[in-house]
């Protein structure tokens, strides 16, 4: 079989690193995995800090008129 990341042959049998080829290309993998979840949050956090501003200025105007 084949390392799915690096695509150098690799054994399934005694590989403590399987399916990837060595530690290396495991932990990149899953660097890569870490950050595709960060994203969501960080998009989920921006807009949830938008909405109380648009409501305070919402407020502000109605007490001037
Ligand atoms: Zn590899």
């Amino acid at each position: 079989m084949t390392c799915p990341l690096c695509h150098q042959p690799t054994t399934w049998e005694a590989n403590p690193w399987r399916p990837f080829c060595s530690e290396r290309c495991q932990i990149t993998d899953l660097g890569t995995w870490a950050a595709e979840q960060y994203r969501i949050p960080g998009l989920t956090l921006t807009t949830e800090m938008v909405r109380p501003e648009q409501i305070d200025k919402e407020e502000e105007e109605k007490d001037e008129v």
